[in-house]
């Protein structure tokens, strides 16, 4: 069974279709990334997945589970960054952590190991005691991943995890990401197209809600006859270039 299987999804707002018609899937355990320039679509489609928004037509199944009918009971196998960090200012960083495994349920041990667990999976066990607000942007960042992660989602939705972050930051958060690898399905957008090609399986290119290209990174060289993936990611969106037929 796919972790994800899209059906004709839909979704539109006055006069814009974000998600058209969209059909597609992704496998257990695999790590896929979103790509498509702005307003194409990534977010919607992820917000009607994770049952934020609701699908004008079509559906998709998450594990098996109808978006429309029975997404109650796959939330608590799920979970999502979402592309403004998301963590509480004034709670310290283990805190946090807690809090979240506390509201998922787990008792005071397991969350206690959990949150040591994340901590010393996303560097940041020094700052444990640290309040939130006072971690540089690339710290929050993580915790905020972290929080997401300390569920142990079998679906993970990270939604630009790596905005705004400088090289550095970038580098050690995909190190944390490659590790999770395997271990939880993870459904990425990104516009850093080396993100993608350095982390996904497979890459799926939307534009203007419709799908423009499925599969890995040399697969969609190898279509486009192009040696970059930068190359080949403009010849798809870009149908006019000529490269790509
Ligand atoms: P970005 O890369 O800029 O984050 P995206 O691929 O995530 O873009 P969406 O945010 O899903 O794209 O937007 C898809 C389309 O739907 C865009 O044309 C956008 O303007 C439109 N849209 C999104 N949300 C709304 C809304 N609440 N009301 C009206 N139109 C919307």
């Amino acid at each position: 069974m796919p972790a994800i299987q899209l059906k004709k999804l839909t979704k539109h707002y006055k006069g814009v279709m974000a998600v058209d018609h969209l059909e597609f899937s992704v496998k257990n355990g695999e790590f896929f990334a979103l790509l498509g320039e702005n307003g194409a679509g990534k977010t919607t489609l992820i917000s009607m997945l994770c049952g934020l928004l609701s699908p004008d037509g079509g559906d998709a199944f998450v594990l098996g589970h109808s978006i429309l009918t029975d997404l109650d009971k796959v939330k608590p196998n799920m979970n999502m960054s979402p592309q403004e960090t998301a963590i509480a200012p004034n709670l310290t960083v283990r805190e946090n952590l807690e809090f979240i495994a506390g509201i998922y349920g787990m008792s005071q041990k397991e969350a206690k190991i959990r949150t040591s667990d994340m901590l010393e999976l996303f560097h940041l066990k020094e700052k444990e005691k640290a309040k939130a607000k006072t971690l540089s942007g690339g710290m929050q960042r993580r915790l905020s991943i972290a929080m997401g992660m300390i569920t142990n989602p079998q679906i993970y939705f990270l939604d630009e995890p790596t905005l705004g972050l400088d090289v550095r930051s970038r580098r050690e958060l995909w190190k944390n990401l490659e590790k999770l690898k395997g271990n939880m399905t993870i459904i990425l957008t990104t516009h850093y197209l080396e993100e993608a090609e350095a982390l996904a399986d497979r890459i799926c290119i939307l534009e203007k809600g419709s799908l423009k290209a499925l599969g890995t990174a040399e697969e969609l060289k190898q279509q486009t006859h192009t040696t970059t993936f930068e190359e080949a990611f403009l010849a798809i969106c870009d149908e006019e270039a000529g490269i790509y037929a």
